[in-house]
């Protein structure tokens, strides 16, 4: 059965095109010297340009470093689903685009142990909670081999 989209509110605005049926997340690169960032920012921290432009990110890239979170985030700020009963380990890490522009996400995986430096993830757009009786909907990278 499809998915309906008509129920889903992005995270946050401007952070993914959304509903899409190739989402990407939606950085800012810098006129001056290039640098791609995300979440789009309005200058330049590289190099501390004021003027930028948005650009939509490769979906794919690679895994450059992580860690397992072992324990519940405090709440607030965090407004995950889980309970400490049923808190499950996950990654959190940065995945490098073609460009070198790293993102910070959390990791989708159905085994964190078999995550792996250098191992090729991809963008996925998944429920994250529900809130008002819509489906907030939150970025995440999964090794593209658990999507084949
Ligand atoms: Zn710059």
């Amino acid at each position: 059965m499809p998915v309906s989209v008509a129920n889903q509110i992005p995270i946050a605005e401007g952070l993914f095109t959304w509903p899409s049926n190739d989402p990407r997340l939606i950085g800012s690169k810098c006129k001056k010297c290039g640098v791609v960032t995300f979440p789009a920012q309005n200058s330049c921290a590289a190099c501390s340009g004021v003027e930028t432009e948005s650009v939509e990110l490769a979906r794919g890239g690679k895994l450059w470093t992580f860690t397992i979170q072992c324990f519940l985030p405090n709440r607030p700020p965090y407004d995950g689903p889980e309970t400490p009963e049923s808190f499950v380990p996950f990654g959190v890490g940065y995945i490098e685009l073609p460009d070198q522009t790293r993102v910070e996400a959390r990791i989708k995986t159905r085994d964190v142990n078999a995550l792996k430096v250098g191992m090729d993830m991809e963008l996925v757009i998944e429920k994250y909670i529900e809130r008002d009786g819509k489906d907030v909907m939150s970025f995440f990278f999964q090794p593209v081999d658990e999507l084949k």
